[in-house]
């Protein structure tokens, strides 16, 4: 039988009275749902309203308390709300938020405040902060990071948009996000849509990250034979040091956890095919059109589409020549990580790398991991700085850096490092030109060239890792070999070029010389 406190902390109220909520959450799914119930846990009162009215009541039933408000239409839940309202919207990004704002309208009055908590595009968040500014309606685009549980616990939060938008929402968005050493994971990051750019780069750097993480994961199991056992703590002990994040904090646990009907590794047994949603794609199409270079984050998107060709790879696996990376048997890696092939001494890699010591692959590679993960963060930041210039935002960098310490999904205590660059010179170029990041790639170096020439020696695709590489040898040459590129330019189509010895638009008649 329950008892009745059991009892009370399972009834809530169907629909609150007239005013009575604080806040209102639209959208109960998965992040939805968890910040409702972690906005109501600081001591907020909450009205909720979901598409399907089913969703609002069993999320009603199993609410932990009574502060929950919950309606089944619109006009209720917006009535269930006090004046001035704020109301979040944690529905998928596009057709789902203008269509959640139309059916708001007829009931909202001027000084509200509307939320979009989603993955927004943010050139869609500045046209509605422009189009419900003329109705008097104030408008945040909001990025959330951290998955089901940072909303639920505590996410890292990125909202843009007026500073009196910002204002109204900071008292709560204060409480429920990540706290850290510094204060909590939420920050102005600047007007219309900075804070979806910036959840937008957050999301490219993430696949940046993991793509890195991935690649490095294959180097040590192909080449280096190490098992998944002997990953999972190599990962771990990264993670005390200078690569301690919540990725390679995850990539320890998932190399560990056994499948329950093979009892082997569940990650082998997942299909090798990464999806992804679109924030990914829309970093790289934004860094072109803008004009600033993150290969890094475009290779990681590169390397989930050629994931998603298995058919291709399957039939490219059987017709193209290449090196076949396969396991080298050491006195120091006792597990087996299962390939093709056997390697063809005790310490040779197929390519013929001679690996002598599995302990300095594995230190290769996380000088290697580390140098990338710095040039992909670079490439992020720039953009973000870039963006910034452009739109006039005044993003500040440190304080982006700061905010993603905790709660969400690229949390690493590499971003005290780099919260520390640009307090020392917050107008910093390039990441990679603070003293202590260019001396900290200074000293990986060896490393860093060494595990990706065998990785390539092997056959290992490493898009990133060489992404980053080519980034860091790019942004150290003085000299491109672009003068060749805008010199056949100019033969084929009379483009133009400019000249190192005077100022100018010049032009040769090529055919003609040639
Ligand atoms: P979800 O679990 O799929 O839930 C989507 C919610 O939106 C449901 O409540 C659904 O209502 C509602 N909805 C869908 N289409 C709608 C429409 N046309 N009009 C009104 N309501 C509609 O999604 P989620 O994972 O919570 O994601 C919500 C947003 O947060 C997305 O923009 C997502 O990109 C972003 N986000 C997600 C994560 C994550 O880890 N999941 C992390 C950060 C940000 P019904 O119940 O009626 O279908």
């Amino acid at each position: 039988m329950e008892t009745e406190e059991e009892e009370a902390k399972t009834v809530s109220e169907p629909v609150g009275a007239e005013g009575w909520a604080e806040f209102g959450v639209i959208g109960l799914g998965v992040m939805g749902a968890n910040i409702a119930l972690n906005i109501e846990e600081k001591g907020t009162k909450v009205a909720v309203f979901n598409r399907s009215y089913d969703r609002t009541i069993e999320f009603l039933k199993s609410a932990p308390s009574k502060r929950f408000a919950g309606a089944e239409t619109l006009s209720a839940f917006v009535a269930s709300l006090a004046s001035p309202r704020a109301i979040l919207m944690m529905v998928p990004a596009g057709s789902a938020v203008d269509e959640t704002i139309e059916g708001l309208l007829p009931y909202l009055r001027t000084g509200d405040l509307l939320i979009d908590g989603g993955n927004e595009f943010f050139e869609n968040t500045e046209r509605r902060a422009v189009k419900l500014a003329q109705q008097g309606i104030l408008y945040l685009g909001m990025g959330v990071s951290g998955g089901e549980t940072g909303a639920r616990h505590g996410p890292s939060l990125m909202p843009g948009g007026k500073a009196e938008a910002y204002a109204r929402a900071e008292p709560v968005l204060r409480k429920i996000a990540a706290q850290v050493d510094d204060g909590p994971c939420v920050t102005h990051i600047g007007p219309g849509g900075a804070g979806h750019y910036v959840k937008m780069i957050h999301n490219g750097i993430e696949y940046g990250d993991m793509q890195l993480i991935a690649e490095i994961y294959d180097v040590l199991r192909r080449v280096g034979g190490l098992s998944n056992d002997r990953l999972a703590e190599v990962f771990a002990e990264w993670n005390e040091g200078e690569l301690e994040s919540y990725l390679i904090e995850i990539t320890a646990k998932i190399l560990r956890r056994r499948d329950d009907e093979t009892q082997g590794a569940l990650v082998d047994m997942i299909l090798d095919q990464a999806k992804m949603k679109g924030t990914g794609s829309w970093t790289v199409r934004d860094a072109a059109q803008r004009m600033v270079p993150a290969p890094t984050i475009a290779s990681a998107v590169d390397a989930r589409l050629m994931s998603a060709h298995r058919e291709l790879r399957l039939l490219g696996a059987s017709k193209l020549a290449g090196p076949i990376p396969s396991l080298v048997d050491s006195a120091s890696n006792s597990g087996n990580a299962g390939g093709a092939g056997g390697a063809g001494g005790a310490n040779r890699s197929p390519s013929g790398a001679c690996i002598d010591d599995v302990d300095a692959l594995i230190a290769d590679a996380r000088a290697a991991l580390y140098a990338a993960k710095a040039c992909s963060y670079a490439q992020g930041l720039m953009l973000i700085q870039a963006a910034s210039r452009d739109l006039n935002w005044a993003i500040d960098i440190g304080e982006v850096a700061r905010i993603w310490k905790g709660g969400c999904i690229i949390r690493a205590a590499f971003l005290g490092r780099i919260q520390a660059a640009y307090a020392r010179k917050p107008t910093l170029e390039s990441l990679l030109f603070d003293a202590d990041f260019s001396q900290e790639l200074a000293a990986r170096q060896e490393g860093w060239r060494r595990f990706i020439t065998l990785g390539i020696a092997s056959g290992i695709p490493l898009s990133a890792s060489c992404a980053s590489l080519a980034y860091y040898d790019g942004v150290r040459s003085a000299r491109l070999p672009a003068n060749l590129t805008q010199a056949q330019r100019d033969y084929f189509g009379a483009h133009t070029y400019a000249r190192c010895d005077r100022d100018g638009v010049f032009h040769t008649e090529w055919s003609e010389a040639s």
